[in-house]
């Protein structure tokens, strides 16, 4: 179904594929390699809680959050701009 995870986990060593979520090769003890299907994306084990916390496929609840992030940093870039033209009309 579409809800079941949507990450692939391969040995980039000796390119087995795992079933679920592990941080080495059951059979060579490398890091494995994660492929997130929907995006596109991959990277190390060591790169996916990174790239979960980014990806609007992986964790969709998230999306609100990020939204609400963007719009802050929006507001505090206007804010800081408004602070040097305050300062300018000073001097
Ligand atoms: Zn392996
Ligand atoms: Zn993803």
């Amino acid at each position: 179904m579409a809800s079941s995870s949507q990450i692939k986990w391969d040995c980039p060593e000796c390119l087995s594929t795992m079933e679920a979520r592990h941080i080495y090769c059951d059979n060579c003890k490398s890091m494995l390699v994660w492929t997130c299907v929907s995006s596109g994306k991959s990277g190390l084990y060591s790169n996916y809680h990174r790239h979960l916390k980014r990806c609007d496929y992986c964790t969709p609840e998230l999306e609100q959050e990020r939204q609400q992030l963007k719009e802050e940093k929006q507001i505090s870039k206007v804010q800081d701009l408004q602070i040097l033209y305050d300062g300018r009309q000073h001097l």
